[in-house]
């Protein structure tokens, strides 16, 4: 066989694609990320990012992260456990134990690997991993890699949770969950979870990519939005979203911390993050503890938003997070809303399977604290103009 017979074949396969409005493609963006922003050659308003509270051209973060630099340079220059853990790690490390109210933390370079690096170094070959159907990719592959058993529930539906953890008593067990979940931006029932946690004695893992810095108090993440403790808690908050920044952090007991260190694959065979991201991250916990005023703005710009499209008549998810789903169905349906919107100037992203289950294409809007009522009005009068 020939390269050119291999060539030929993913050729095949990107036509195919193309023919289904699956292929994805990349824009470009030519200014700081924000609510306003310059993209492939033009300005937009946005609904896109994940930026929920205005932080990741924040200037109080740019200049940590500048200062930082000057004096730490810009690479780690080595993994943790060589010489790469800085006192920036060291220092985030600690301030977000405490602003979560967890013994101890551990910072990874993105959410992807610290999924894969609590799931691997928990639950092995022997073990089940229990995981809600819409749960982010990074924790399914987080099970397919640890080897476990993976047993998946339809989402949301914890009676069906608590037969499969029933049917599989000893043996290690991980129950993983979204706390906010990505693509539709409800809640998982985290007290009811870690009530079937403890009942069949598996841990919980929460991913709180899109909880923390929007929920609970003073930004503290869903953990504290529904006031739970317990040593079976695995708290994961992703830095790349409200923080800001990039990266992630596990929180949880002593032993799980330290374990991990030891053996989480992705922590030890991989650069430590550069100390300015570190530095930048302090500066974001300080940010998002003082952020009230800026999390009940984003409350209120929700609401505003939901009571519109609903008059409108279009099919909203459940939830009153930041992430606002419009559900409609096709892929070339959405794609088309979207062209729509963009002949306003705006920016909303269509989400097509796989990222979504078949035949669930949607607009998914994200609002920031930093939209004014002003601009949601105007996504408001395009979307009435495409018309549900
Ligand atoms: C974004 C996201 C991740 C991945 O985090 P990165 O830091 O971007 O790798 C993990 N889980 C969920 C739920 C996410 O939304």
């Amino acid at each position: 066989m020939t390269i050119s017979a291999s060539l030929s074949r993913l050729r095949a396969g990107l036509s195919e694609l193309a023919d289904a409005h699956a292929l994805r493609r990349r824009r470009v963006l030519e200014s700081a990320q924000g609510v306003r922003v310059h993209v492939d050659g033009r300005d937009w308003l946005s609904f896109c990012s994940n930026d929920y509270l205005g932080l990741a051209a924040h200037p109080a973060l740019t200049d940590a992260m500048v200062r930082a630099a000057g004096e730490y340079g810009t690479g780690a220059g080595a993994s943790h456990l060589l010489c790469g853990h800085h006192l920036c790690h060291e220092r985030f490390e600690s301030e977000f134990a405490r602003c979560v109210g967890m013994p101890r933390a551990l910072l990874f370079s993105t959410g992807y690997m610290a999924n894969l690096a609590v799931v691997t170094s928990l639950v092995g070959r022997d073990g089940s991993v229990f995981a809600d159907r819409l749960n982010h990719a990074s924790l399914n592959d987080a099970a397919v890699l640890s080897r476990a058993r993976l047993h998946r529930f339809a989402h949301g539906d914890l009676d069906a949770l608590d037969r499969l953890l029933a049917s599989h008593p000893g043996a290690d067990k991980l129950v993983a969950v979204d706390g906010v979940f990505s693509m539709d931006g409800d809640l998982a029932n985290v007290p009811r979870l870690l009530e079937l946690c403890e009942r069949h004695d598996a841990w919980l893992l929460v991913d709180d990519a899109h909880g923390f810095g929007v929920l609970g108090e003073q930004g503290r993440g869903i953990l504290s939005h529904f006031r739970l403790h317990s040593p079976r808690l695995i708290y994961l908050a992703t830095l790349g979203k409200a923080a800001g920044v990039a990266g992630a952090v596990v929180a949880g007991e002593t032993e799980l911390i330290e374990w991990l260190v030891q053996k989480a694959r992705t922590y030890i065979y991989t650069t430590a993050q550069p100390p300015a991201l570190a530095a930048a991250l302090s500066e974001s916990l300080r940010q998002i503890t003082a952020a009230d005023g800026a999390r009940a703005h984003l409350g209120r710009l929700v609401a505003h938003l939901r009571n519109g499209l609903q008059a409108q008549g279009w099919t909203l998810g459940p939830g009153t997070t930041p992430i606002q789903p419009v559900i409609v169905g096709g892929n070339a349906e959405v794609l088309a809303l979207s062209a729509t919107l963009e002949q306003w100037g705006v920016l909303v992203p269509a989400i097509r399977p796989p990222t979504v289950p078949e035949r669930s294409a949607r607009l998914r809007i994200t609002l920031s604290a930093a939209h004014a009522e002003a601009d949601v009005d105007l996504l408001l009068s395009a979307m009435a103009q495409a018309g549900p």
